[in-house]
């Protein structure tokens, strides 16, 4: 042990425990890619820091991490700005429920929004695009509960039905945003098999009207495998790499 502060050598012992779980995982998004019969470098995979020090996205920096999802604008804002300078590669990506007023905000920093469920937030977006004079990569969320046939899920948020298609065309049309395609997350108790073939079946519908409209972000810790086999571009995966969140929602 080096005389050097406790934290330090908690930091160490926090960067050597990140780095075996990133390894684990990436074995992980390896053996699910070969078990879809599909090319790993097609996946792009999100580690969601949100709950957990700036440190630590530090440190999975200097692992080779360069996307990074945070569900807070306080927060995600905050990091950002911390590790601009020392680490201009990370992008990040907006996974969590986003107030419109929080748009103009999370329009300066995030590469990408995954949560894009209302043509309002979507034109708040595109103004914070146009006024940071960036372009952001957006994701319309797909409420898989009402797709299933349940009862829409307020607190996951996502759009239903034909909203999905118009949040997308706002989307496509806004200067200043692109759309990727869509993202969901596979409802509480449900087999997350089917809940991401829905969403696959209705992101060929959205390919109808925007062919261009080809990630789909599925998957996380628990049912990432899942989604590979449904076609996931985009896994946003944090518990697995990060461990359990400090207070987590
Ligand atoms: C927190 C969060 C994740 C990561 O979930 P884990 O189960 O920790 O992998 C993924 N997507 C969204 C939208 C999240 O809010």
């Amino acid at each position: 042990m080096s005389t050097s502060s406790a934290a330090e050598g908690g930091g160490g012992a926090r960067a050597a425990q990140l780095a075996d779980r990133l390894g684990r995982l990436r074995e992980r998004v390896a053996a699910a890619a070969a078990a879809a019969g599909r090319d790993p470098g097609g996946l792009t995979v999100v580690v969601v820091t949100k709950f957990f020090p700036v440190a630590d996205v530090q440190a999975l920096a200097g692992l080779g991490v360069l996307d990074v999802g945070e569900s807070r604008d306080q927060e995600a804002s905050a990091k950002a700005a911390a590790l601009a300078a020392a680490h201009p590669e990370l992008r990040w990506h907006f996974v969590g429920q986003l107030q419109t007023n929080k748009a103009r905000s999370v329009a300066r920093y995030a590469s990408a929004v995954h949560s894009v469920d209302r043509v309002r937030l979507a034109r708040a977006l595109a103004a914070g695009a146009a006024a940071a004079g960036r372009e952001v990569d957006c994701f319309v969320q797909v409420d898989l509960a009402a797709a299933l046939g349940g009862p829409a899920d307020p607190a996951r948020g996502g759009a239903a039905g034909d909203d999905v298609l118009h949040v997308a065309d706002a989307v496509a049309a806004a200067v200043g945003l692109r759309l990727a395609g869509l993202m969901a997350v596979a409802p509480r108790g449900q087999d997350p098999a089917r809940a991401f073939a829905e969403l696959a079946a209705v992101a060929e519908r959205v390919r109808r009207a925007h062919p261009g409209a080809v990630a789909l972000s599925a998957g996380m810790s628990g049912d990432l495998e899942a989604a590979v086999a449904a076609g996931a571009t985009h896994l946003r995966v944090g518990s697995a790499v990060l461990g359990t969140r400090p207070g987590a929602r």
